[in-house]
């Protein structure tokens, strides 16, 4: 075997150990030989070089089997790397540091008017960011293993290009910018791409081969995993469920086109859709400073306008879930964003239909989950991006420059 082949196979080898850790939590030497299908004395040399390198550390914990006897186990070092992701939102820019688990550290949000304001601005204002959270984290920038920056809209991770993001200045050049700042790598993701993967590594995606993720905020974001592996499409921009048009000729939507989706099931569309909706109402709200908690709040009081709204929104989501549960057979779909905030207004008529949409046997196959969420989610998956971009299996390293 030549030398190349010799490091890449140990490589590899150690990739896949550190993932068997990663997914199992905790886990011993014997489980990660079965699960690897490594030899134990491959296992045991490759788990001493992660040790020295300290990302992984045992524990002795009680066997259930053998009497009194104490097993070592081995688990992820929280400690081993530090990451820091920043989501990039049309008025806000959030933050989280991370540990090598996933546990955020801290996190911050600061209200800024993106659109109009320019890039070395947004810039200083993630700079500032960044070294406010680390500091309530006691940790320094030299302790971070990297910055991920999420952002809505087109994004190639693979060349950290943005080709087109609903928010004017949230364009690559930032990515550069803030990288010869912090002398650091920085990564970019489409933001929903970036909450996939964290999803995978930390969240409800941990140890599930084929998931979906669909966001609703401000617009509709997808991320899809098939087979372990997050799809990305030929130019890295796949996954745009929020711009399949959905009615021709429909309500106009921020990407320039008409009928796409997220100008019914997303905020900006729901908002869109009830400002027309109360046009015109007597003591009605002031339309111009209309938010979406108001018309979520005015639903839920009883406005039957509104609430169709809703319930339209719900019901389209069904029709657009249920076709990708027809195509990718996942074994779960995680729904989750700010959207959620409207809860059985939407998820009641999203589940009803999606029963009749789905045949029996796709309906059985799929769990569809509404997780909630948090503030601090987007960023929390920028920076679980991040660690997945510095450990990812070499194997990816080599296709991808192939
Ligand atoms: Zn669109």
């Amino acid at each position: 075997m030549k030398a190349a082949n010799r490091d890449f196979t140990r490589e590899l080898n150690l990739f896949n150990i550190l993932n068997s850790i990663r997914e199992a939590g905790m886990i011993s030497r014997v489980e990660i030989a079965e699960k690897t299908g490594q030899s134990r004395a491959s296992v045991t040399n490759i788990t001493a070089l992660l040790i020295e390198r300290g990302l992984i550390r045992e524990d002795r914990v009680a066997s259930s089997s053998s009497r009194g006897r104490r097993r070592i186990m081995l688990m992820l070092n929280p400690e081993a790397a530090y990451a820091v992701g920043i989501k990039i939102a049309a008025f806000r820019l959030s933050f989280a540091v991370v540990d090598f688990v996933g546990q955020v550290k801290s996190t911050l949000s600061v209200p800024l008017r993106v659109g109009e304001r320019s890039v070395a601005m947004l810039a200083d204002v993630a700079e500032d960011g960044i070294l406010h959270c680390l500091e309530k984290a006691k940790l320094k920038l030299k302790d971070l293993c990297g910055c991920g920056l999420a952002l809505p809209g087109f994004v190639d991770s693979a060349s950290g290009t943005c080709f087109w993001t609903p928010i004017q200045n949230g364009s690559s050049d930032i990515r550069t910018l803030l990288a010869q700042r912090l002398g650091m790598d920085v990564y970019l993701e489409n933001d929903a791409n970036a909450f996939t993967v964290a999803s995978q590594w930390f969240g409800l995606g941990k140890g599930v081969r084929n998931f979906l993720v669909v966001t609703i905020e401000e617009g509709i974001g997808m991320g899809i995993v098939v087979d372990g592996k997050l799809y990305q499409g030929a130019t890295g921009i796949a996954a745009e469920f929020g711009h399949m048009v959905i009615v021709p000729d429909g309500e106009p939507c921020r990407c320039g086109k008409f009928g796409c989706f997220e100008a019914y099931s997303a905020d900006s569309g729901i908002l869109q859709q009830s400002r027309k909706a109360l046009q015109g109402r007597k003591n009605g709200p002031d339309l111009d400073m209309l938010t979406i908690e108001e018309v979520t709040r005015l639903a839920r009081d009883g406005d039957r306008k509104l609430r169709k709204i809703f319930q339209q929104s719900g019901e389209f989501l069904a029709r657009g879930v249920a076709g990708l549960i027809q195509i990718f057979n996942p074994e779960r779909v995680i729904i989750t964003g700010e959207g959620v905030r409207a809860g059985d207004l939407v998820f009641t008529p999203m589940y009803r239909l999606l029963g009749k949409y789905l045949n029996h046997e796709q309906a059985m196959a799929t769990q569809v989950l509404v997780q909630d969420w948090n503030d601090h989610d987007w960023a929390q998956g920028a920076a679980g991006f991040v660690l997945n971009e510095i450990y990812k299996s070499p194997l990816d390293k080599i296709q991808r420059n192939g």
